[in-house]
């Protein structure tokens, strides 16, 4: 088997040298186990805070611990009388060529006939367009004519948000890094505009393409992109705190109350709600079933960084730290 540990913890923006290919020769199973062979893996900003101990949003992976992911994989042999051999499925897997599990402390989901890529998946109706889907749909619920931000609005959560608010009826700005990006955002992804925040007049952009203020809020970033759509807020404004990406390399405590009370403080005193898309895990036959009638229809359109090989993991990870990716990050093992 190959995988991907964690050699140290990483000292602010994470480098190469934090990770580590290790090889194992595969046991045989034991009874009640499951063999997976992983496809595609879904490289993803939320494993950053678990890389260090004192980031504990969630269990902190330690040194020399196989970095946790989700993938695409098929099932190629089973001694689990509950789960059956010769199955493509999504799960909660690690950074490695073979998964071995007894199926507890996991998610393992068949995966639906589709003629769509399978990656779809692990993007446009995996977790990413479930946290668009679940955060539009259960917080900001935002209303034809509205004005809803996106950040981060070319990734893989963003630009499903995005597409999901504008079939809403609203009046959607995307915020993201580069001429490129926002490019794509307006003419492909169909957003109103979108601001580029690398430009020196970000500001008065953003201010422009929101005049009558903001209504919704979709937070993927943080810091001084938070700060200043913050001032921007209509009252009865809604935050659904997806993330914010742009703290994650910064270190301390990434505990979920910090975001939700900074804009619950505002003088527009916003409805703030951080969440986890696990938090709906009973509801994801709603978000699939919708997700994936929207991207086999077209309505929804989305697009991939596909890396190719495991040992381009931690490369594909620490792009998404520097912007590189355009749309769902993954790698195909
Ligand atoms: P993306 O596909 O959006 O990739 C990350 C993007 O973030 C980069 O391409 C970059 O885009 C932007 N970015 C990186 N660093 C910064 C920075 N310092 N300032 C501003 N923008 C930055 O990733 P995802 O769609 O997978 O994730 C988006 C957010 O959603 C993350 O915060 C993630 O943690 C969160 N998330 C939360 C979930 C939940 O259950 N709550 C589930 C899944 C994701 P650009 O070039 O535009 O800067």
């Amino acid at each position: 088997n190959q995988s991907v540990v964690l050699a140290q913890h990483p000292k602010g923006s994470v480098i190469l040298a934090d990770f580590r290919i290790e090889k194992q020769v595969l046991p045989a199973l034991n009874e009640g186990e499951i063999l997976i062979e992983n496809h595609w893996l879904s490289i993803d900003p939320y494993v950053r805070p678990r890389l260090n101990k004192d980031m504990s949003m969630v269990n902190p992976i330690p040194l020399g611990g196989v970095i946790q992911g989700e993938a695409i994989g098929f099932i190629i042999e089973s001694k689990n009388p509950q789960v059956a051999a010769g199955q493509w499925v999504f799960l909660l897997s690690t950074w490695q060529r073979y998964f071995v599990t007894n199926g507890k402390n996991t998610i393992i989901l068949p995966l639906p006939d589709s003629p769509l890529p399978k990656s779809v998946f692990l993007g446009p109706v995996g977790t990413a367009g479930r946290a668009a889907y679940f955060g539009m749909d259960r917080i900001a619920r935002p209303k034809a004519g509205e004005t809803v931000v996106i950040s981060a609005a070319s990734g893989a959560v963003g630009s499903i948000a995005g597409q999901i608010a504008k079939m809403a009826g609203a009046h959607v700005v995307g915020i993201a890094g580069g001429d490129k990006k926002c490019r794509y955002v307006v003419d492909t992804l169909g957003f109103d505009a979108c601001v580029d925040y690398k430009t020196k007049d970000f500001k008065v952009q953003l201010r422009q393409a929101c005049q009558e203020g903001v209504d919704v809020y979709f937070e993927n970033v943080g810091g001084k992109i938070a700060t200043f759509v913050a001032q921007l807020l209509n009252e009865g404004a809604r935050v659904p705190v997806c993330g914010n990406i742009s703290e994650y390399n910064k270190g301390g405590d990434m505990k979920t109350s910090g975001p939700e009370q900074f804009f619950q403080s505002l003088p527009s005193a916003p409805h703030a709600q951080f969440f986890l898309v696990t938090q709906w895990l009973k509801d994801y036959p709603e978000s699939d079933a919708w997700l994936l009638h929207a991207v086999e229809s077209g309505q929804i359109k989305y697009r991939e960084t596909m890396h190719a090989g495991l040992e381009q993991a931690p490369q594909a990870f620490i792009d998404l730290f520097d912007g590189l990716n355009m749309g769902k990050q993954l790698v195909k093992i």
